[in-house]
């Protein structure tokens, strides 16, 4: 295997990485290996037997041209700034594709470096498979988002409750650079180290903005655009982050840090599934909220390039942050408005979207299936759709549809049939941990692959779980 690596992060200021090399494992052993993004990504093979993808993919050999080095970075954890950097991970090189895009490709749980604290540098074999499947689950639903690909097993036992199987994986994204970057660079580094990282970043992320006037604005409205995106799209999908710390919120806007995340299936605003969020900081419906928080933290930050005068700097930020509310309430209902078929939003739309949503929570109605009756009502066969007050909206609903031309088209680009259901998720990771077996994640890996397909429909993978186990099921940080 073969990387065009080409490094760039080793030309900032020294403080803002150290270099260190993943520490070797016991017996590597590749587990699963994503042919369709080594392609992408134009990663050459001039040996790719699994021994050596192995060993390349679980640091054992460090692959031509990289140039390893871990990350410094800081971050609010649930509203607490610390002082954090790649505890586990190791960036190996940046992969330049043909076409000139630039990808990271990290090494994740690739052994301690000088930012891991009490940490071992390690990770499960479960959760790294759980993040491959779940990243790329992401991907296929058209959402932004690091990619996997490569999970080898290390051989070696990790520690967590129970001891587990360890493992690498290899994660690909545009950037690993976080608001959290931003943090530890304008609190601990000098003033002109903020300003190189700034021009470093837009050249890499938004080289269209590079001669505007006010960069640091400029970024920061990049920023923000790409945020919401973001997260309007994971409230597309029902995707619960879990822990939008500003050192898992990326510049670039892709998701990443795919620890205690989940997808809702009854519909509540208020659901979380992490077991460390006790306070709901980021239940389902406050994601917005804390992309903002984020975004604040990220404006202070930059408040030394926006203005020398900081009060000045202080208006000038509040002016991009205060567009986000009207910008996420737009493009949230323009989203909600494609889920029921709607291009063309009218007002009355507003009150029959509110209606159906409310009629969902009231109800405990599943959120993806919801949409997917309405698609293909043959495929959702549930007692709680024969109900009188969802077929009294459904007639309206109907009636609306006559003026929308493409109104399935939207919906099916819109609505996932298929979403990673939490408790698919598990009883595949549970067959892998204790059998060894592959076949159910492969298959579940395989069906997630086309999310919107309604060929050869699989209505168990459709299924949502009781809703008893719904309210059980817990998610955990960092494993
Ligand atoms: P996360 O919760 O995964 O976003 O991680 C927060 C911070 O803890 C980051 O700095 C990670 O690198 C670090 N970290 C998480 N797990 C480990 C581990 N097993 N060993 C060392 N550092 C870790
Ligand atoms: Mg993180």
């Amino acid at each position: 295997m073969q990387f065009n690596f080409d490094n760039t992060y080793h030309t900032l200021a020294p403080e803002m990485f150290s270099e260190c090399k993943p520490t070797p494992v016991q017996s590597p052993q590749l587990v699963l290996f994503n042919n369709a993004l080594a392609t992408e990504l134009d990663i050459e093979f001039i040996d790719n037997n699994t021994k050596t993808l192995a060993a390349l993919l679980s640091g054992n050999i460090i692959a031509d041209g990289a140039a390893c080095l871990a990350q410094a970075y800081g971050g609010h954890q649930f509203g607490h700034f610390n002082m954090l950097g790649d505890g586990r991970a190791i960036l190996i090189g940046e992969q330049v594709t043909a076409a000139g895009l630039r990808f990271d490709i990290q090494l994740k749980g690739s052994g301690i470096t000088p930012y891991s604290r009490r940490g071992d540098g390690r990770a499960t074999l479960s959760a790294m498979l759980r993040e491959y499947l779940i990243s790329e689950a992401m991907y296929a639903l058209n959402i932004p988002t690091s990619r996997s690909l490569a999970v080898v097993a290390t051989g070696e036992a990790v520690y967590r409750e129970q001891v587990q199987q360890g493992a690498v994986l290899t994660r690909v994204a545009a950037s690993h650079i976080r608001v959290g970057t931003f943090e530890y660079v304008s609190r601990f580094c000098a003033p002109q180290t903020l300003r190189d990282f700034t021009n470093y970043v837009v050249k890499r992320h938004f080289p269209e903005i590079l001669l505007d006037e006010n960069l640091a604005i400029s970024l920061l409205t990049k920023v923000l655009d790409k945020q919401i995106d973001l997260i309007v799209n994971w409230m597309r999908v029902g995707f619960i982050h879990g822990v939008m710390n500003t050192d898992n919120m990326t510049i670039s806007g892709e998701t990443i840090d795919y620890g205690p995340c989940a997808f809702i299936n009854a519909y509540n605003p208020s659901t979380v599934f992490s077991s460390i969020d006790t306070g709901g900081r980021y239940a389902f419906g406050n994601q917005p909220t804390m992309a903002l928080w984020n975004l604040t933290r990220l404006a202070e930050c930059l408040l030394p390039l926006i203005d020398s005068d900081t009060n000045m700097a202080i208006k000038k930020a509040e002016t991009v942050l205060n567009t986000f509310q009207s910008i996420f309430d737009e493009r949230y209902m323009t989203m909600l408005a494609q889920k029921i078929g709607i291009t063309n939003v009218q007002d009355s739309d507003r009150q029959m979207i509110a209606t159906l949503l409310n009629w969902m929570f009231i109800n405990k109605t599943d959120y993806t299936n919801t949409f997917v009756r309405l698609m293909y009502p043959n495929f959702i066969s549930d007692n709680v759709y024969q109900q009188s007050d969802f077929l009294y909206w459904e007639k309206a609903w109907k009636e609306r549809m006559a003026s929308e031309d493409n109104w399935l088209q939207t919906m099916q680009q819109t609505n996932p049939i298929y979403i990673p259901r939490n408790h698919r998720v598990e009883a595949a990771l549970q067959q892998v941990t204790e059998t060894g077996t592959m076949s159910t994640f492969n298959a579940l890996v395989n069906r997630l692959s086309e999310p919107y397909s309604t060929t050869n429909p699989d209505f168990e993978l459709m299924a949502p779980p009781a809703f008893s186990d719904d309210a059980c099921y817990k998610t955990y940080c960092g494993t």
